[in-house]
């Protein structure tokens, strides 16, 4: 796979796609522009090395079709400031007119092209689309990281129509640190699980079993083990049709000898609206009318001395409904215990950075995956579409 610094791009047309995904208020004003700070590496070499720059983004999802709700112009605005220079804001992503302005551009000038999720060819990456975003167009950098798990055109398609492609900064590193953990983790290696669906997880559980040492569980995830294994769970959030497959991980857990570890105790509530601890609880079966709704205080030091002794560890998803301050001890104290480990620590999946954040440990955790999906599908599949459209030449 080629890296950006690879190429010789002076006076050469780049086509950059980027994540400016960003957070906007109901006015239309930028609430975070982490997102678009995260592509600043990539957009300054670039600049740097006289190259004219066509950067794409999508934002939302506006299905299709032009929803002005959706439009890049804020991001074109901040990131003017951010890069010091003038950034041309483009009114579709493909087109004549457009086509008009990619061929006016000179070297270091940068053009952001509209939402290219207005245009239904994107999310079918659609030849005759990926052809049209390729005119004009002699390289293509990939710095969208938490895309890169869809066939998009884009990310997939673009590649088929320019002379070259490479990986941009973000991209890389996402890669680089996710690659460590798949393939040359320290160990211990400890992977920690939560969040509401177990469906979202199972294939990233299958790959861990053959990697982690341990795997440790959290989130409304752990009510469908508990259930595989015959306990009563009361209200808790439990998966039906899930519950085979939970068997079949946690006899293959056994098979492999990972530790697949449950909490030990359970913080139970009438509801999560309630936002008030019913009881905290180390046996089953659960009340009929409460729900597990955090792991209890028992867990949290069981799993922070696990934590504690790892040299690799992996974690997405939070432990409890840690939007509640009442439920959410669980999750903070799992953070500070990821923080304080000393191990090479990967965070990824939005809820579980929002968690680091609560708990002030940002700056401790060595890499916090911009891609939450992307992250879980590289963890599971160990390559993103994205990733085999670069390395195919
Ligand atoms: P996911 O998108 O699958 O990572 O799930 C994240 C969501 O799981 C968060 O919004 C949490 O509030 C929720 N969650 C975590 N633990 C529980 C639980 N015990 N019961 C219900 N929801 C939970």
């Amino acid at each position: 796979m080629l890296f950006v610094e690879d190429l010789d791009v002076k006076g050469k047309t780049v086509f950059v796609r980027v994540d400016f995904n960003v957070p906007l208020t109901d006015k239309g004003e930028i609430r975070n522009d982490t997102r678009i700070r995260a592509s600043l590496p990539t957009i300054n070499y670039l600049l740097g090395k006289s190259a004219k720059l066509v950067l794409a983004s999508h934002l939302g999802r506006p299905k299709g079709k032009i929803d002005p709700k959706m439009s890049l112009k804020p991001v074109a605005k901040r990131l003017a400031e951010l890069i010091g220079r003038d950034v041309i804001m483009a009114s579709d992503i493909v087109g004549e007119e457009v086509n008009k302005l990619k061929s006016g551009l000179k070297e270091g000038d940068v053009l952001l092209l509209e939402n290219v999720r207005f245009h239904a060819g994107e999310t079918t990456n659609d030849p005759e689309f990926s052809k049209k975003l390729a005119e004009g167009i002699d390289y293509f950098v990939n710095d969208a990281f938490g895309s890169s798990h869809r066939a998009l055109a884009s990310v997939v398609g673009i590649t088929n129509y320019v002379k070259k492609s490479a990986a941009g900064y973000l991209m890389k590193k996402e890669i680089e640190y996710l690659r460590k953990a798949l393939f040359s983790p320290a160990k211990p290696y400890v992977a920690i699980l939560g969040g509401a669906k177990v469906e979202d997880k199972i294939p990233v559980i299958e790959n861990l079993l053959n990697k982690a040492d341990t795997i440790l569980i959290g989130g409304a995830m752990a009510y469908t083990f508990f259930k595989a294994q015959g306990f009563g769970t009361g209200k808790s959030l439990v998966e039906p049709d899930k519950i085979e497959i939970a068997q079949k991980i946690l006899a293959l857990a056994k098979e492999k000898k990972v530790r697949f570890i449950l909490p030990l105790d359970n913080v139970l509530a009438a509801s999560i609206e309630s936002g008030q601890v019913a009881q905290i609880v180390d046996s089953f079966p659960f009340p009929q009318d409460l729900m597990g709704v955090d792991i209890g205080p028992k867990t949290v030091a069981r799993y922070a001395e696990i934590i504690a002794k790892a040299k690799t560890i992996v974690w997405n998803g939070p432990l409890g409904v840690f939007e509640t301050p009442a439920f959410a001890q669980g999750t903070l104290e799992i953070a500070q215990a990821v923080a304080a480990s000393g191990a090479l620590s990967i965070v990824g999946g939005g809820d579980s950075i929002a968690a680091v954040e609560k708990a002030g440990v940002s700056q401790k955790i060595t890499h916090i995956s911009t891609g939450g999906g992307a992250s879980l599908e590289f963890l599971a599949n160990e390559t993103l579409p994205g990733i085999e459209a670069l390395e195919k030449k």
